[in-house]
């Protein structure tokens, strides 16, 4: 039998019946139908809250919307961060529907020549990806008679140690080259372009405390150089996210007040060409994905060459990241329970598979659960970044999920 990831903290003591911000699983599932997302906000007001204790003043928050682009959910997140952070124009035309307060800033590689027109038009913040990209953003700048606000995305040549996708040092379709910028810096300043800074981004889903805190040094450092050898001080430095969430079994929390505090002494320490310098820290699933449990509905409880299978009506479409098929290269368990029975002793060995038909359809491989029979429903957590819209929800053909933010207000 394989081991099953943590449940995260907020949902982890529960016995008896799962509740999810003040409504048992069953109850969501009556209401909503099977499968179904559920949001509770109230765990992403906690993180950032914890954040804001963590980190030094001033240091602003921005969500990066990909995570979990389900408006309701950004529409209320977007009233406690600094800014938003999105990649395509479709994001961005979400969050302006709304006009959330605070800076949009627009990352990406490929943004086409009508994207650039949408962010420039409007007054974002354009991360640029490339040479091509920031002179294309000038041009257009240029035609619409708008200064285009610009900052510069770095390839660093640091790695973020212990991260689930390693981003710097290396070749890379994300960002200039640090050895290039500041000639790209330079050329920006020159265009009468506005010039917004550096955005510098090393990594995602890091666990190791230490490997964030020297990547953040790391990232102070860079700017540093990277203003002084370019002559223009950088107004804004986003120093990037990668902070992780436990997935899987031994895996533990980062400890964001120590990495807040290292932090603090790292900016009171910086050379003074980051002394005018605002900073930024861009999160996703640490702000969301605790949030989020998936609830599926139990169609079928098989047996096979002496393996028993329990059949959901959810599966892979929704929930990719739980079946491994998302950036992971060894498989494993995220975590999961029956919903009715949480906390009770856990004696069935089964797999949870979900409806599609292709094997890649695992959501729990081998593991010991309370017995689940048709009709229970079976709750997958950490649910709440990387979840419905990062699934191939069309393979299949069928019916789309319902998404709920709870707790909200
Ligand atoms: C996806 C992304 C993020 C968010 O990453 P998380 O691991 O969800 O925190 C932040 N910045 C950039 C540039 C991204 O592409």
């Amino acid at each position: 039998m394989k081991p099953i990831g943590p449940i995260p903290p907020a949902f982890a003591e529960q016995h008896g019946m799962l509740t999810i911000a003040g409504h048992s699983a069953e109850a969501w599932v009556a209401e909503h139908g099977s499968p179904v997302f559920v949001y509770d906000f109230g765990v992403v007001r906690g993180q950032v809250d914890r954040f804001r204790a963590a980190m030094p003043d001033g240091v602003r928050l921005h969500y990066a919307v990909k995570a979990n682009p389900y408006v309701p959910l950004v529409r209320a997140i977007a009233a406690l961060v600094d800014g938003l952070d999105v990649a395509s124009a479709g994001e961005l035309s979400d969050v302006l529907a709304y006009k959330p307060g605070g800076a949009i800033s627009f990352a990406g590689p490929g943004k086409r020549d009508a994207e650039l027109e949408a962010a420039v038009r409007v007054g974002v913040t354009l991360n640029v990806e490339s040479e091509g990209e920031a002179r294309r953003a000038i041009e257009i700048g240029t035609r619409l008679g708008i200064a285009p606000r610009l900052a510069v995305r770095v390839n660093p040549d640091i790695e973020l140690r212990g991260s689930g996708m390693k981003m710097g040092g290396r070749a890379s379709p994300f960002g200039v080259d640090a050895e290039r910028v500041p000639a790209l810096v330079r050329e920006i300043v020159a265009s009468g372009a506005e010039w917004r800074g550096f955005h510098i981004f090393a990594g995602s889903q890091a666990l190791d405390s230490d490997a964030l805190i020297e990547t953040q040094a790391a990232t102070l450092a860079l700017a540093t150089r990277l203003g002084e050898e370019s002559g223009h001080a950088p107004p804004l430095v986003n120093l990037g996210g990668g902070f992780g969430i436990p997935h899987f079994a031994g895996d533990r929390p980062i400890e964001v007040e120590r990495i807040g505090a290292a932090l603090a002494k790292a900016l009171d320490a910086r050379n003074a060409v980051l002394a005018d310098t605002t900073f930024a820290i861009e999160l996703g699933r640490w702000l969301v994905g605790e949030a989020g449990v998936y609830l599926t509905r139990v169609v079928d409880r098989k047996e096979s060459r002496g393996e028993t299978f329990v059949v959901v009506d959810g599966g892979l479409h929704h929930q990719l990241a739980a079946s491994g098929n998302f950036g992971t290269v060894v498989r494993r368990n995220y975590p999961i329970a029956l919903a009715h029975r949480m906390g009770a002793a856990a004696d069935d060995a089964v797999s949870v598979v979900g409806c599609l038909c292709t094997p890649l359809d695992r959501l729990a491989d081998r593991v010991v659960l309370p017995r689940a029979d048709v009709g229970d429903v079976i709750a997958i957590f950490i649910a709440g970044a990387y979840g419905l819209t990062a699934s191939p929800s069309a393979f299949l053909g069928h019916p789309a999920p319902a998404e709920v933010l709870a707790n909200a207000s």
